[in-house]
Protein backbone atom coordinates (compact mmCIF):
# COMPACT_ATOMS: atom_id res chain seq x y z
CA UNK A 1 0.00 0.00 0.00
CA UNK A 2 1.37 3.71 -0.46
CA UNK A 3 0.82 5.40 2.67
CA UNK A 4 1.14 8.74 1.11
CA UNK A 5 0.12 11.37 3.49
CA UNK A 6 -1.48 14.69 2.33
CA UNK A 7 0.93 17.73 2.56
CA UNK A 8 -2.30 18.95 3.78
CA UNK A 9 -1.89 16.71 7.20
CA UNK A 10 1.67 16.29 6.53
CA UNK A 11 2.36 19.57 7.42
CA UNK A 12 1.00 19.69 10.89
CA UNK A 13 3.46 19.56 14.19
CA UNK A 14 3.61 16.68 16.21
CA UNK A 15 2.10 18.46 19.73
CA UNK A 16 5.31 19.50 21.37
CA UNK A 17 3.36 18.80 24.54
CA UNK A 18 2.02 15.14 23.82
CA UNK A 19 5.42 13.76 25.28
CA UNK A 20 5.43 15.09 28.69
CA UNK A 21 2.17 14.58 29.13
CA UNK A 22 1.83 11.08 27.86
CA UNK A 23 4.52 10.54 30.16
CA UNK A 24 2.25 12.60 33.43
CA UNK A 25 -0.37 10.22 32.59
CA UNK A 26 1.60 6.96 32.71
CA UNK A 27 3.62 8.07 36.06
CA UNK A 28 -0.12 8.59 37.59
CA UNK A 29 -1.39 5.28 35.95
CA UNK A 30 1.43 3.41 37.46
CA UNK A 31 0.46 4.90 40.84
CA UNK A 32 2.57 7.76 41.41
CA UNK A 33 1.75 10.73 42.92
CA UNK A 34 1.67 13.47 40.03
CA UNK A 35 0.57 16.95 40.91
CA UNK A 36 -0.96 18.02 37.05
CA UNK A 37 -0.78 21.64 36.38
CA UNK A 38 -1.01 21.41 32.71
CA UNK A 39 -4.47 21.18 32.63
CA UNK A 40 -6.67 23.27 30.00
CA UNK A 41 -9.95 22.40 31.49
CA UNK A 42 -11.98 23.80 34.31
CA UNK A 43 -11.35 21.05 37.22
CA UNK A 44 -15.71 22.24 38.62
CA UNK A 45 -18.74 19.71 37.21
CA UNK A 46 -21.36 20.99 34.84
CA UNK A 47 -23.66 22.29 36.58
CA UNK A 48 -26.64 20.04 37.32
CA UNK A 49 -29.69 22.01 35.60
CA UNK A 50 -27.75 21.46 32.50
CA UNK A 51 -26.78 18.15 32.70
CA UNK A 52 -30.26 17.40 33.67
CA UNK A 53 -31.97 19.55 30.36
CA UNK A 54 -29.71 17.70 28.37
CA UNK A 55 -30.67 14.19 30.31
CA UNK A 56 -34.33 15.05 29.95
CA UNK A 57 -33.91 15.56 26.15
CA UNK A 58 -31.71 12.52 25.91
CA UNK A 59 -34.86 10.94 27.18
CA UNK A 60 -37.64 12.33 25.23
CA UNK A 61 -36.21 10.86 21.85
CA UNK A 62 -33.97 14.14 20.93
CA UNK A 63 -31.63 12.23 19.36
CA UNK A 64 -31.72 12.97 15.16
CA UNK A 65 -30.05 15.01 13.18
CA UNK A 66 -30.39 18.51 13.42
CA UNK A 67 -30.01 21.80 11.02
CA UNK A 68 -26.35 21.77 10.88
CA UNK A 69 -25.65 25.07 12.28
CA UNK A 70 -27.48 23.92 15.39
CA UNK A 71 -30.90 24.05 16.54
CA UNK A 72 -32.91 27.49 16.46
CA UNK A 73 -33.78 27.52 20.31
CA UNK A 74 -30.01 27.87 20.72
CA UNK A 75 -29.20 30.33 18.20
CA UNK A 76 -31.60 32.58 19.06
CA UNK A 77 -30.47 31.85 22.77
CA UNK A 78 -26.85 32.99 21.64
CA UNK A 79 -28.22 35.51 19.84
CA UNK A 80 -29.77 37.25 22.93
CA UNK A 81 -26.79 36.75 24.91
CA UNK A 82 -24.26 38.67 22.22
CA UNK A 83 -27.41 41.42 22.00
CA UNK A 84 -27.90 41.44 26.29
CA UNK A 85 -23.86 40.90 27.22
CA UNK A 86 -22.16 42.46 24.38
CA UNK A 87 -24.86 44.90 22.49
CA UNK A 88 -24.11 43.26 19.50
CA UNK A 89 -27.19 41.90 17.33
CA UNK A 90 -26.54 39.17 15.51
CA UNK A 91 -29.40 37.31 13.39
CA UNK A 92 -29.45 33.18 14.19
CA UNK A 93 -28.82 32.82 10.42
CA UNK A 94 -24.99 34.56 11.55
CA UNK A 95 -24.71 32.15 14.46
CA UNK A 96 -23.03 28.76 13.07
CA UNK A 97 -22.92 25.98 16.84
CA UNK A 98 -20.23 23.79 16.16
CA UNK A 99 -18.17 20.72 17.94
CA UNK A 100 -16.34 22.90 20.15
CA UNK A 101 -14.91 25.97 19.97
CA UNK A 102 -11.74 24.85 18.22
CA UNK A 103 -14.01 23.39 16.26
CA UNK A 104 -15.84 26.86 15.27
CA UNK A 105 -11.84 28.44 14.97
CA UNK A 106 -11.22 25.61 12.17
CA UNK A 107 -14.40 26.53 10.35
CA UNK A 108 -13.74 30.05 10.11
CA UNK A 109 -9.93 29.28 9.13
CA UNK A 110 -11.06 26.48 6.42
CA UNK A 111 -13.67 28.80 5.26
CA UNK A 112 -11.61 32.12 4.60
CA UNK A 113 -8.05 30.84 4.11
CA UNK A 114 -6.36 29.45 1.45
CA UNK A 115 -2.62 29.17 -0.20
CA UNK A 116 -0.82 32.93 -0.42
CA UNK A 117 -2.94 34.06 2.46
CA UNK A 118 -1.05 35.21 5.63
CA UNK A 119 -2.71 34.80 9.02
CA UNK A 120 -1.68 36.96 11.70
CA UNK A 121 -1.16 35.47 15.15
CA UNK A 122 0.74 37.27 18.17
CA UNK A 123 2.25 34.72 20.37
CA UNK A 124 1.93 32.84 22.92
CA UNK A 125 -0.41 31.40 21.02
CA UNK A 126 -3.37 28.74 21.43
CA UNK A 127 -1.53 25.92 19.83
CA UNK A 128 -3.81 25.15 17.30
CA UNK A 129 -4.03 28.22 15.64
CA UNK A 130 -0.88 28.03 13.47
CA UNK A 131 -1.62 24.48 12.93
CA UNK A 132 -5.16 25.23 11.64
CA UNK A 133 -3.71 28.02 9.39
CA UNK A 134 -1.23 25.12 7.78
CA UNK A 135 -4.14 22.59 7.48
CA UNK A 136 -5.79 25.34 5.18
CA UNK A 137 -2.48 25.61 2.88
CA UNK A 138 -2.27 29.65 4.75
CA UNK A 139 0.80 30.66 6.35
CA UNK A 140 1.46 31.66 9.81
CA UNK A 141 2.57 34.95 10.71
CA UNK A 142 3.81 34.99 14.66
CA UNK A 143 3.98 38.50 16.37
CA UNK A 144 6.52 37.24 19.65
CA UNK A 145 5.80 39.25 23.12
CA UNK A 146 7.34 38.82 26.15
CA UNK A 147 6.14 39.33 29.96
CA UNK A 148 7.29 43.01 29.50
CA UNK A 149 4.59 43.63 27.48
CA UNK A 150 1.88 41.67 29.24
CA UNK A 151 2.33 38.92 26.84
CA UNK A 152 0.31 41.69 24.25
CA UNK A 153 1.50 43.01 20.95
CA UNK A 154 1.37 46.75 20.65
CA UNK A 155 -0.19 48.33 17.75
CA UNK A 156 2.78 49.29 15.66
CA UNK A 157 3.45 45.68 15.71
CA UNK A 158 0.42 44.89 14.23
CA UNK A 159 0.64 47.84 11.52
CA UNK A 160 3.99 46.74 10.55
CA UNK A 161 3.09 43.03 9.62
CA UNK A 162 0.50 43.21 7.80
CA UNK A 163 0.82 42.63 3.77
CA UNK A 164 -1.12 42.54 0.63
CA UNK A 165 -1.38 38.76 1.76
CA UNK A 166 -2.68 39.11 5.24
CA UNK A 167 -6.22 37.77 5.63
CA UNK A 168 -6.72 37.43 9.24
CA UNK A 169 -5.84 38.83 11.97
CA UNK A 170 -6.35 36.00 15.47
CA UNK A 171 -7.16 38.07 18.48
CA UNK A 172 -7.15 36.21 21.86
CA UNK A 173 -8.60 37.62 24.84
CA UNK A 174 -8.33 36.51 27.77
CA UNK A 175 -5.55 34.50 26.35
CA UNK A 176 -4.73 31.36 26.78
CA UNK A 177 -1.84 30.49 27.80
CA UNK A 178 -1.05 33.33 29.52
CA UNK A 179 -4.27 34.74 30.85
CA UNK A 180 -3.32 38.38 29.23
CA UNK A 181 -6.63 40.61 29.04
CA UNK A 182 -6.04 43.37 26.73
CA UNK A 183 -8.17 46.64 27.85
CA UNK A 184 -11.14 47.73 26.11
CA UNK A 185 -9.08 50.70 24.57
CA UNK A 186 -6.63 47.86 23.89
CA UNK A 187 -8.59 45.78 21.84
CA UNK A 188 -10.24 49.40 19.67
CA UNK A 189 -6.27 50.18 18.67
CA UNK A 190 -5.87 46.77 17.08
CA UNK A 191 -9.40 46.36 15.55
CA UNK A 192 -8.84 49.99 14.15
CA UNK A 193 -5.91 49.32 12.03
CA UNK A 194 -7.96 45.64 11.33
CA UNK A 195 -10.55 47.81 9.72
CA UNK A 196 -8.27 50.55 8.20
CA UNK A 197 -6.42 47.71 6.32
CA UNK A 198 -9.18 45.64 5.23
CA UNK A 199 -8.30 42.77 7.70
CA UNK A 200 -10.60 40.00 9.33
CA UNK A 201 -10.51 39.54 12.77
CA UNK A 202 -11.02 36.02 14.00
CA UNK A 203 -11.57 37.11 18.09
CA UNK A 204 -11.41 34.15 20.45
CA UNK A 205 -13.59 35.51 22.97
CA UNK A 206 -14.05 31.82 25.24
CA UNK A 207 -12.43 33.44 28.29
CA UNK A 208 -14.76 36.17 28.27
CA UNK A 209 -16.34 35.69 31.44
CA UNK A 210 -12.86 34.49 33.30
CA UNK A 211 -11.79 38.25 34.53
CA UNK A 212 -10.18 39.20 37.43
CA UNK A 213 -9.18 42.09 39.76
CA UNK A 214 -11.77 44.16 37.92
CA UNK A 215 -10.54 44.02 34.28
CA UNK A 216 -13.33 43.90 31.57
CA UNK A 217 -13.71 41.93 28.57
CA UNK A 218 -14.71 43.71 25.35
CA UNK A 219 -15.86 42.59 22.13
CA UNK A 220 -13.93 44.20 19.02
CA UNK A 221 -16.88 43.62 17.12
CA UNK A 222 -18.42 45.89 19.80
CA UNK A 223 -17.13 49.54 18.85
CA UNK A 224 -18.71 50.02 15.61
CA UNK A 225 -21.14 48.78 12.52
CA UNK A 226 -16.91 48.39 10.47
CA UNK A 227 -15.41 46.63 13.50
CA UNK A 228 -18.41 44.38 13.62
CA UNK A 229 -18.14 43.77 9.86
CA UNK A 230 -14.65 42.88 10.33
CA UNK A 231 -14.97 40.28 12.92
CA UNK A 232 -15.96 36.96 13.51
CA UNK A 233 -16.03 35.91 17.45
CA UNK A 234 -15.68 32.34 18.41
CA UNK A 235 -16.80 31.43 21.41
CA UNK A 236 -17.91 28.56 23.16
CA UNK A 237 -19.34 26.40 26.19
CA UNK A 238 -16.42 24.63 27.30
CA UNK A 239 -15.01 27.33 29.85
CA UNK A 240 -17.42 29.14 31.56
CA UNK A 241 -19.76 26.42 32.30
CA UNK A 242 -17.25 23.37 31.99
CA UNK A 243 -18.65 21.45 29.33
CA UNK A 244 -15.25 20.62 27.76
CA UNK A 245 -16.26 16.98 27.18
CA UNK A 246 -19.55 18.51 25.69
CA UNK A 247 -18.27 19.75 22.23
CA UNK A 248 -20.11 22.22 21.96
CA UNK A 249 -18.96 25.83 20.75
CA UNK A 250 -20.47 29.19 18.53
CA UNK A 251 -19.66 31.81 16.44
CA UNK A 252 -20.81 35.07 14.93
CA UNK A 253 -19.90 36.31 11.72
CA UNK A 254 -20.94 38.72 8.88
CA UNK A 255 -23.99 36.76 6.61
CA UNK A 256 -21.39 36.09 4.03
CA UNK A 257 -18.93 34.18 6.37
CA UNK A 258 -21.38 32.44 8.32
CA UNK A 259 -23.46 30.78 5.01
CA UNK A 260 -19.80 29.70 4.39
CA UNK A 261 -19.41 28.02 7.01
CA UNK A 262 -22.15 26.57 7.33
CA UNK A 263 -21.62 24.96 4.03
CA UNK A 264 -17.85 23.90 5.34
CA UNK A 265 -19.83 22.28 8.49
CA UNK A 266 -22.59 21.07 6.99
CA UNK A 267 -19.86 18.32 4.61
CA UNK A 268 -17.65 17.61 7.33
CA UNK A 269 -19.27 17.05 10.52
CA UNK A 270 -23.19 18.08 10.12
CA UNK A 271 -24.65 19.21 13.43
CA UNK A 272 -23.40 18.92 17.07
CA UNK A 273 -25.07 16.36 19.29
CA UNK A 274 -28.54 16.80 19.63
CA UNK A 275 -29.51 16.69 23.40
CA UNK A 276 -26.01 18.54 23.89
CA UNK A 277 -27.52 21.54 22.24
CA UNK A 278 -30.60 21.35 24.84
CA UNK A 279 -28.03 21.57 27.70
CA UNK A 280 -26.65 24.61 25.98
CA UNK A 281 -29.75 26.20 26.02
CA UNK A 282 -30.13 25.62 29.77
CA UNK A 283 -26.52 26.89 30.07
CA UNK A 284 -27.36 30.15 27.74
CA UNK A 285 -30.77 30.59 29.40
CA UNK A 286 -30.50 29.24 33.40
CA UNK A 287 -28.93 30.05 36.68
CA UNK A 288 -25.36 31.60 36.58
CA UNK A 289 -25.17 31.18 39.91
CA UNK A 290 -21.84 28.74 39.38
CA UNK A 291 -20.23 31.59 37.70
CA UNK A 292 -19.37 34.04 40.99
CA UNK A 293 -18.25 31.25 43.23
CA UNK A 294 -15.76 29.92 40.71
CA UNK A 295 -14.66 32.99 40.00
CA UNK A 296 -14.35 33.58 43.35
CA UNK A 297 -12.15 30.26 43.93
CA UNK A 298 -10.08 30.84 40.68
CA UNK A 299 -9.62 34.53 42.13
CA UNK A 300 -7.86 32.70 45.29
CA UNK A 301 -5.92 30.30 43.96
CA UNK A 302 -4.14 32.98 40.94
CA UNK A 303 -3.34 34.99 43.72
CA UNK A 304 -1.73 32.13 45.72
CA UNK A 305 0.04 30.70 42.82
CA UNK A 306 1.42 33.64 41.23
CA UNK A 307 2.98 34.98 45.04
CA UNK A 308 4.64 31.69 45.44
CA UNK A 309 5.78 31.66 41.91
CA UNK A 310 7.65 34.98 42.19
CA UNK A 311 8.92 34.10 45.20
CA UNK A 312 10.85 31.56 43.97
CA UNK A 313 14.45 31.97 42.87
CA UNK A 314 15.15 33.35 39.36
CA UNK A 315 11.50 32.90 38.72
CA UNK A 316 9.23 36.27 37.77
CA UNK A 317 5.53 35.96 36.69
CA UNK A 318 3.13 38.70 35.63
CA UNK A 319 0.01 38.37 37.06
CA UNK A 320 -2.32 37.29 35.21
CA UNK A 321 -6.13 38.65 34.58
CA UNK A 322 -8.02 36.09 33.25
CA UNK A 323 -8.55 32.93 32.11
CA UNK A 324 -7.09 30.40 34.04
CA UNK A 325 -3.07 30.11 33.76
CA UNK A 326 -0.03 31.95 34.81
CA UNK A 327 2.86 31.83 32.35
CA UNK A 328 5.84 32.43 34.57
CA UNK A 329 9.51 33.18 32.97
CA UNK A 330 12.06 30.48 33.62
CA UNK A 331 14.67 32.10 31.19
CA UNK A 332 17.44 32.77 34.15
CA UNK A 333 17.51 29.54 35.58
CA UNK A 334 19.56 28.23 32.39
CA UNK A 335 17.13 25.37 31.22
CA UNK A 336 14.76 25.55 28.26
CA UNK A 337 11.25 25.32 28.54
CA UNK A 338 11.13 21.31 27.81
CA UNK A 339 14.18 20.33 29.91
CA UNK A 340 12.67 22.06 32.64
CA UNK A 341 8.83 20.72 32.48
CA UNK A 342 11.23 17.16 32.24
CA UNK A 343 12.95 17.29 34.62
CA UNK A 344 10.65 18.81 37.12
CA UNK A 345 8.19 16.04 36.16
CA UNK A 346 10.88 13.42 36.44
CA UNK A 347 12.36 14.25 39.96
CA UNK A 348 9.40 16.40 41.36
CA UNK A 349 6.22 14.97 39.79
CA UNK A 350 4.81 18.39 38.94
CA UNK A 351 3.47 18.37 35.39
CA UNK A 352 3.55 21.58 33.81
CA UNK A 353 3.34 22.88 29.93
CA UNK A 354 6.71 24.07 28.34
CA UNK A 355 5.97 27.86 26.88
CA UNK A 356 8.08 26.70 23.26
CA UNK A 357 4.54 24.52 22.84
CA UNK A 358 2.99 28.01 22.25
CA UNK A 359 5.63 29.70 20.50
CA UNK A 360 7.65 31.20 23.85
CA UNK A 361 10.57 29.76 24.94
CA UNK A 362 11.71 30.53 28.58
CA UNK A 363 8.71 30.09 29.77
CA UNK A 364 5.89 27.74 31.50
CA UNK A 365 2.55 27.83 31.41
CA UNK A 366 0.65 26.91 34.54
CA UNK A 367 -2.87 26.10 34.86
CA UNK A 368 -4.61 26.88 38.37
CA UNK A 369 -7.75 25.04 37.44
CA UNK A 370 -6.95 22.47 40.40
CA UNK A 371 -7.63 22.09 43.93
CA UNK A 372 -5.65 24.69 46.53
CA UNK A 373 -4.12 22.11 47.98
CA UNK A 374 -3.06 20.62 44.90
CA UNK A 375 -2.06 24.29 44.22
CA UNK A 376 -0.09 24.23 47.47
CA UNK A 377 1.88 20.51 47.25
CA UNK A 378 2.57 21.42 43.65
CA UNK A 379 4.31 24.54 44.05
CA UNK A 380 6.29 23.13 47.54
CA UNK A 381 7.55 20.99 45.18
CA UNK A 382 8.79 22.98 42.60
CA UNK A 383 10.19 25.62 44.86
CA UNK A 384 12.29 22.62 45.85
CA UNK A 385 13.35 22.01 42.42
CA UNK A 386 14.29 25.72 41.44
CA UNK A 387 16.06 25.96 44.65
CA UNK A 388 18.37 23.32 43.73
CA UNK A 389 18.98 24.00 40.08
CA UNK A 390 19.45 27.48 40.82
CA UNK A 391 21.93 26.69 43.80
CA UNK A 392 20.30 28.55 46.21
C1 LIG B 1 -10.49 25.83 25.38
C2 LIG B 1 -10.27 26.76 24.25
C3 LIG B 1 -11.10 26.80 23.11
C4 LIG B 1 -12.25 25.88 22.84
O1 LIG B 1 -12.21 24.65 23.36
P1 LIG B 1 -13.37 23.61 22.99
O2 LIG B 1 -13.19 22.56 24.02
O3 LIG B 1 -13.10 23.15 21.61
O4 LIG B 1 -14.68 24.33 23.09
C5 LIG B 1 -10.87 27.75 22.15
N1 LIG B 1 -9.88 28.63 22.27
C6 LIG B 1 -9.05 28.64 23.32
C7 LIG B 1 -7.99 29.66 23.39
C8 LIG B 1 -9.20 27.70 24.35
O5 LIG B 1 -8.36 27.70 25.38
Amino acid sequence: MNYRISQRAASLAPSLTLAIDSKAKAMKAAGEDVVGFGAGEPDFDTPQHIKDAAATALASGFTKYTASSGIAELREAIAAKFKQENGLSYKPSQIIVSCGGKHSCCNVILALCEQGDEVIIPAPYWLSYPEMVKLAGATPVILPTSDKTEFKITPEQLRAAITPRTRLFVLNSPSNPTGAVYSPEEIKALGDICVEKGVLIMSDEIYEKLVYDGARHASVAAFSQKHYDATIIVHGFAKAWSMTGWRLGFLAAPEPIAKAIDAVQSHSTSNPTSFAQKGAVAALTGSQAHLPLWLAEYSKRRSYAWQRLNAMPGITCVNAKGAFYLFPNISSLGLNSIDFCSRLLEEEKVAAVPGIAFGAEGYLRISYATSLANIEKGLDRMERFVRKIAGK
